[in-house]
């Protein structure tokens, strides 16, 4: 899960520990931590925070070379769990045994857009509950989508729960209002409340929901959302936000989530807590969000971060000096021509033979890199192998003279031509520069 996240906060704190920092420096590597962080589908909202959070800490901060590795993520997860913390926590059961100590059941209305996953997870929800000894009942008010009474139907029965439903087309508030009688009635704990999910922007469904609000007064709303879907569950949850104070989220298909921002934005963008994640299909793949795992996913162990304070001083820098770096051969210079019919000393990377701690891109230089995936188009290579690949296209390109598209057809082969089709415009100036990210 959230290899986006992770790989760029990783990159960054690396990229600062490489070299002595100048103000220049820190722009330029902010810079690149907010290209990876838009590209993990993080909110501009939470993006901005970071990158001045850490800028502030680093401009004033006397922190030695070696350790400014560790700070910059130290400062990271300080951050990020700080805005977690912000957020609050919501003790679900806690607040059903208040109303059931009243005699009262426990409402949750369960807000989203179609397709997100809220019918699952208030099944999830159900089983949850179902397991911890409270009884349930399901209102279907999403009288709107074709199936989603059927969907329902089908989860209390294999629940064995009570489902209260109407025609559709009929009043949501209504069904809401008889599912809350049945429970009163019934000595019901909670009442768990479908609702439709057409579009966000429709002011209808707002008005629906807002109008469930009013006739039922809920205990609970909460917001379920695709963690697939990235910047669009976001806006998703800013304008449900904005019509239906919700007071948590449910994150769904967390289990298939490479990317891991959506998490961060929301809790951002509406001062909410994550509840809970989705992470499969079962009833059981409902998973409490908690703050430290989900740190622990992006930064790695925890272990030696204390996560109280922001602004922890520095630890000492290490005395000792820095072991000898690598034993890796210093790239080699530009080969000169020589009438030796051996054009090059570099021997031909196989790409099976490399291993991922040689540098594929050896002996060439940045703005060679930048140059070349700007003429061409090149996307940054997603693995080793494809950086290897591009490092040898590169050498190519180098050796037969640094030749535009357009001048040479025989350096760039049909792949680079595909390449050069399928990234448009933006995607190029949005990529470019991502080189000198993966460039150790
Ligand atoms: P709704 O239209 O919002 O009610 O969405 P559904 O509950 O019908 O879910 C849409 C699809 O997403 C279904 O195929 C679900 O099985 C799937 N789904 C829901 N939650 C998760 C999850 O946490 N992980 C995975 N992998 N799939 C999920």
């Amino acid at each position: 899960m959230f290899d986006n996240l992770r790989n760029a906060f990783s990159n960054a704190a690396k990229s600062f520990g490489e070299k002595e920092l100048k103000e220049k420096d820190i722009e330029d590597i902010l810079f690149q931590l907010e290209l990876s962080l838009m590209e993990s589908d993080v909110a501009l909202e939470v993006i901005d925070g970071i990158k001045s959070n850490l800028k502030e800490k680093l401009i004033g901060a006397k922190v030695d070379k070696h350790t400014i590795e560790k700070f910059v993520k130290d400062s990271l997860i300080s951050y990020i769990s700080t805005l977690f913390d912000n957020a609050g926590t919501y003790d679900l059961f806690e607040k059903i045994n208040e109303k059931k100590k009243q005699n009262q059941p426990f409402l949750i209305l369960f807000v989203g857009i179609n397709g997100t996953g809220k019918t699952t997870s208030l099944a999830k929800m159900a089983y949850l509950l179902q397991q911890a000894k409270y009884s349930i009942v399901v209102a279907a008010a999403d009288t709107f989508r074709a199936g989603a009474i059927e969907q329902l139907r089908e989860h209390t029965k294999r629940l064995n729960l009570k489902l209260v439903a109407q025609n559709y087309n009929s009043d949501p508030a209504a069904v809401a209002r008889d599912a809350v009688l049945y429970a009163k009635s019934h000595k019901t704990d909670c009442v768990l409340i479908d609702t439709a999910g057409r579009m966000q922007t429709s002011e209808n469904l707002m008005q629906q929901i807002e109008k469930i609000t009013k006739v039922v007064k809920p205990d609970m709303k909460i917001f379920v959302g695709d963690s697939l879907a990235g910047n669009d569950t976001v806006n998703q949850a800013r304008e449900f936000f904005k019509y239906v104070h919700f007071d948590a989220s449910i994150l769904t298909k967390s289990d298939a989530d490479a990317r891991g921002g959506a998490a961060l934005s929301i809790v951002q963008v509406t001062s909410t807590p994550i509840l809970y994640l989705g992470v499969g299909q079962e009833y059981p793949d409902l998973k409490p969000f908690d703050k430290d795992s989900f740190l622990e996913d992006v930064f790695g162990s925890l272990d030696d971060v204390k996560l109280k304070k922001e602004s922890e001083p520095t630890p000492e820098p290490e005395p000792t000096p820095e072991p000898e770096p690598t034993p890796e051969p210093e790239p080699t210079p530009e080969p000169e021509p020589t009438p030796e019919p051996e054009p090059t000393p570099e021997p031909e990377p196989t790409p099976t033979s490399e291993t991922s701690d040689d540098d594929p891109f050896q002996g060439i230089n940045d703005n060679e890199i930048t140059t070349y995936s700007e003429l061409f188009s090149i996307p940054p290579p997603e693995n080793d192998d494809e950086a290897i690949k591009l490092g040898k296209k590169i050498r190519e390109w180098i050796k037969n003279g640094k030749l535009n598209p357009g001048e040479s057809k025989s350096t760039v082969d049909d792949s680079e031509d595909d390449d050069v089709q399928k990234h448009d415009k933006e995607e190029k100036s949005k990529k470019k520069g991502r080189f000198g990210f993966f460039k150790k």
